[in-house]
């Protein structure tokens, strides 16, 4: 893992404070004085993978609403699967939530609760609502029943409450093997919900816990510790994913049991983006078998990811309050994500001239060992960004594609004859090319005109095209990775039979470019710093940059097809 200084960074204004469903039920519990005025939220992910760009969705709400009306908000590890669960990924989701801007009030974990979910269970296996069931995890399913079709009670549903608080006092003592019996809510086997079909609340596990080691061999099941976990930290508005909405009986139901404070839950759709997968499972596999270079390759939508390559804290924030919430799931545009990327970036990086596949131009009439240091602006968006000087000699490099020896209908860039402005530089003429014995240009010969000295033209004449550049003498050689979408599918979910999903990734999703010209103050970028490449787009420093060896990613290309789509929508 690499971590990029996110202590340094925290997002500015907050965009949260959109109006959005949530919020206006948050408004009417302080109109009504619901809570006495209190709001209080949480966050609650499973620590068995990092967070990705969904979660920043939920980060957002439950940080960015508690924000706004002066609440709480819990960070709340919800550690009910011991293996699955790792320090490494609690550590990771601490960094990420600190990275987007947000402070939790409590750190919590669900494991810090196993001792009074215990006693909990105790009480409903004495109050008559819980059950010690030997049936297997087989038989249980087979007793549930369909959508269509009830369940059917288990044989050892009507088991006294002596032997049931025996066996399970003998399930917590460790007596019996994994898997060999459950403990189960007595509901209602014919619910119209499943969930409420006696689900299981407690399953025997003799697994080491990231925190509570080899304590318990007996673990709460996810619904029997959320509804509850909310209740002890006596969060107001619990804020969960559509998927959840056919649990909240159940959690009620337990609340109702313990007679304890009721959260109320607010379930919002979750955030798909295209050509994006978003199951922490695919994660873990793309990272397990290599086919990506760990969690926070910058080709994953994790947050770690996404910071790598560059995108910052206030863009990811500034998308998700865009992407908006509502009660249904659908999809979100890769490319509006990129849009506010973009947006961010153009106001607060730096101008710099790279070339990524350098094609020589030699000045014929320029003096040979003359520099010349040119002023170039650093930030056209912003005057305080200053300027700084770029050295220009009769050697410099230019793109490949900025030279046509043909050139097309419509290309004014630079081809014999044809007079270009190189930035801040000069106006040149191409007068003749070099080339190798395939017959390949590998050189354009030139001259500059000395009165055009900035890029200005005394005489008024008129060029079509300015191009970037970098002294040959001085740039500094790059590794420059070039990044697109992970999978070739707008849908990646959508497999055809007989495939994974990990069929479909993209064999193109990266390219490293090893032999990058840059301009000489780009020799240290800081891991992390982030500039735009004129006329390329915004790149990031890589943490693998060594000092004179920097290496950048793209973090998107200039072109903003987003934008474009809002134009022909009528919102640009
Ligand atoms: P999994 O993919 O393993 O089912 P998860 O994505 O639900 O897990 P959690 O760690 O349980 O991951 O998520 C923590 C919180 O983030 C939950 O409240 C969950 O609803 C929310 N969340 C997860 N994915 C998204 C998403 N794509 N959009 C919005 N919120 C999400
Ligand atoms: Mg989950």
């Amino acid at each position: 893992m690499h971590a990029i200084n996110p202590a340094s960074e925290t997002a500015g204004d907050a965009p949260e404070s959109r109006s959005n469903f949530i919020r206006d039920i948050i408004l009417e519990d302080l109109k009504t004085n619901r809570y006495n005025g209190r709001v209080q939220t949480r966050f609650p992910p499973e620590p068995n993978g990092y967070l990705h760009i969904g979660h920043a969705k939920a980060i957002c709400l439950d940080f960015g609403l508690a924000d706004e009306f002066g609440g709480k908000t819990n960070l709340r590890f919800d550690d009910t699967n011991p293996e699955k669960e790792e320090t490494e990924y609690v550590d990771s989701i601490m960094e990420d939530v600190r990275w987007l801007g947000f402070r939790w009030d409590g750190l919590r974990y669900a494991s810090d609760y196993f001792d009074q979910l215990y006693v909990w269970a105790i009480k409903l296996i004495k109050d008559g609502k819980a059950y010690v069931d030997d049936l297997t995890a087989d038989d249980i399913r087979k007793h549930r029943g369909t959508l269509t079709e009830p369940g059917k009670d288990s044989p050892y549903r009507n088991r006294s409450v002596e032997e049931n608080l025996n066996l399970f006092e003998r399930m917590r003592a460790g007596e019996f093997p994994d898997g060999s019996r459950v403990l189960r809510a007595k509901i209602d086997m014919s619910s119209p919900n499943v969930n409420m079909r006696d689900p299981v609340m407690y399953r025997i596990l003799h697994a080491e816990h990231h925190r509570t080691g080899s304590k318990w061999p007996i673990y709460p099941m996810y619904d029997f510790a959320h509804g509850q976990s909310d209740s002890l930290e006596q969060v107001t508005h619990s804020m969960c994913t559509l998927e959840f909405a056919d649990h909240q009986p159940l959690y009620k139901w337990f609340i109702e049991q313990l007679g304890i404070f009721p959260s109320q839950q607010i379930e919002f759709d979750r955030l798909s983006l295209t050509y994006t997968l978003m199951s922490k499972r695919k994660l873990l596999q793309l990272v397990q078998e290599g086919r990506v270079n760990g969690w926070d390759d910058p080709r994953m939508p994790t947050l770690s990811g996404l910071r790598r390559r560059g995108y910052t804290p206030q863009a990811i924030r500034n998308f998700v309050a865009a992407a908006g919430v509502s009660r249904t799931n659908g999809s979100v545009e890769l490319a509006m994500l990129e849009h506010f990327v973009r947006e961010d970036l153009n106001k607060h990086s730096l101008r710099v001239m790279a070339v990524l596949r350098p094609l020589k131009v030699v000045i014929e009439n320029y003096p040979e060992n003359q520099t010349e240091e040119m002023d170039a602006v650093n930030n056209p968006e912003d005057e305080s960004a200053g300027t700084r000087k770029v050295p220009f000699t009769r050697e410099l490099y230019i793109e490949h594609d900025d030279f046509r020896e043909v050139p097309p209908k419509g290309y004014y860039r630079l081809s014999p004859g044809r007079e270009v402005r190189l930035r801040y530089g000069y106006l040149v003429t191409c007068t003749s090319v070099v080339k190798n014995d395939k017959g390949e240009v590998v050189e354009v010969r030139c001259t500059y005109d000395p009165a055009t000295r900035g890029g200005n033209t005394p005489d008024g004449r008129k060029v079509k095209s300015t191009i970037h550049w970098v002294s040959a003498a001085h740039a500094v050689d790059a590794e420059v990775r070039i990044y697109e979408t992970l999978f070739t599918k707008e849908d990646p979910n959508q497999v055809e039979e007989g495939k994974d999903v990990l069929d479909d990734l993209n064999p193109n999703s990266l390219e490293v470019i090893r032999a990058a010209k840059l301009e000489p103050s780009l020799a240290n970028a800081a891991p992390g710093a982030r500039y735009q490449f004129e006329r390329l787009g915004y790149f990031c420093a890589d943490p693998d940059s060594k000092p004179g060896k920097p290496v950048f990613n793209r973090t998107v290309a200039l072109k903003d097809t987003w934008a474009k789509v809002e134009k022909k929508q009528g919102k640009g």
